[in-house]
């Protein structure tokens, strides 16, 4: 690409998109999503942002419309399966958003139950690509129907014994009589680039911006805690705490057997642990969210 603003390609509007905003807009960029333009222009970084249909990203990543994109591994497997030759589009990042399964499934009452049971039958998808891989892998000879949206239905009316479908919750599901049985792909958003080489500023800022994205992410699922505890307990304390290095001790002005204790936690605290802590004798125990990190 000509220009030396770093181009991402980003889903304009669904199920990724504002989770796609707002990872950026938490890494610092300063941009507004407004009406129908396919190009927005970050304010205070030379990036600008394609906003596109999710299936095309891609495509867009590996013909050089756009320098990365951010799109659902599904998508990212089913055009990659579905491409004449293989895309140069590769995962750089997890993000860990927009967790889905791409499952099969089948109605309540109906012949299939299993993957067992799919020889001889019509399988309807809106991922003939992965759909197809799976079949063929496990030597099940069953047909596809294609369909564009709205695949839950195809049982129903008849066009298909079962599914291969998104389900996130299964409420989509359950709420037209079907059942998952096998899951075939579980995804998650990533952020995707080509093989090419970047111009060195382009390479710069990307660098950078993956590690804000890595500080994003990991402040999100870290917690820092405070506690006052008995000394003796300290050893048993710092065990519970989940993934954290040696916590900081600090004296309790007054107090001979006290200490308050802190630490960064890299995996969530629940209540139970909460509870495991105060069973310890912890006390005024607080939970607080780390906005940034970098390490
Ligand atoms: P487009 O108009 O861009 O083609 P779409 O209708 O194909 O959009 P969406 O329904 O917005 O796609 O889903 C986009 C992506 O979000 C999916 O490919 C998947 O990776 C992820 N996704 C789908 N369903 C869910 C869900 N229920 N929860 C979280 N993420 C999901
Ligand atoms: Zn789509």
């Amino acid at each position: 690409m000509v220009t030396d603003r770093l181009r991402i390609a980003l889903q304009k509007k669904g199920r990724l998109a504002d989770d796609s905003f707002a990872l950026l807009k938490s890494c610092g960029l300063r941009f507004a999503i407004r009406g129908g333009g396919l190009l927005a222009r970050v304010k205070n970084m030379p990036i600008d942002l394609l906003l596109v249909r999710d299936d095309d990203i891609p495509n867009f990543v590996a013909n050089d419309a756009a320098d990365i994109g951010i799109v659902g591994e599904n998508v990212l497997v089913e055009e990659q399966l579905v491409a004449k030759t293989k895309l140069d589009a590769d995962i750089a990042m997890r993000l860990g958003f927009s967790r889905c399964k791409l499952s099969l499934a089948a109605p309540d009452i109906g012949m299939v139950k299993s993957a067992k049971d799919l020889d001889g039958t019509k399988i309807a998808t809106t991922y003939p690509g992965v759909t197809a891989k799976y079949l063929s892998v496990r030597g099940i000879d069953a047909k596809l129907v294609e369909m564009k949206g709205a695949v839950e239905l195809a049982p129903s009316i008849g066009i298909a014994q079962s599914i291969c479908d998104l389900v996130s919750s299964g409420a989509t599901l359950e709420a037209n009589g079907l059942t998952a049985f096998e899951t075939i792909l579980e995804s998650e958003a990533v952020l995707i680039r080509s093989a090419r080489d970047l111009s060195p500023a382009k390479a710069d800022l990307l660098a950078k911006l993956m590690n804000r994205i890595d500080g994003v992410i990991k402040s999100s699922e870290t917690k820092y805690i405070m506690l006052n505890a008995p000394k003796s307990q300290v050893a048993a304390i710092t065990a519970l705490l989940p993934g954290s290095d040696a916590p900081t001790i600090i004296p309790l002005a007054g107090s001979d057997d006290l200490v308050a204790l802190q630490a960064v936690c890299t995996e969530n605290i629940f209540w139970e642990t909460l509870e495991d802590l105060k069973a310890l004798g912890a006390r005024a125990i607080l939970v607080l969210p780390i906005e940034k990190m970098m390490s």
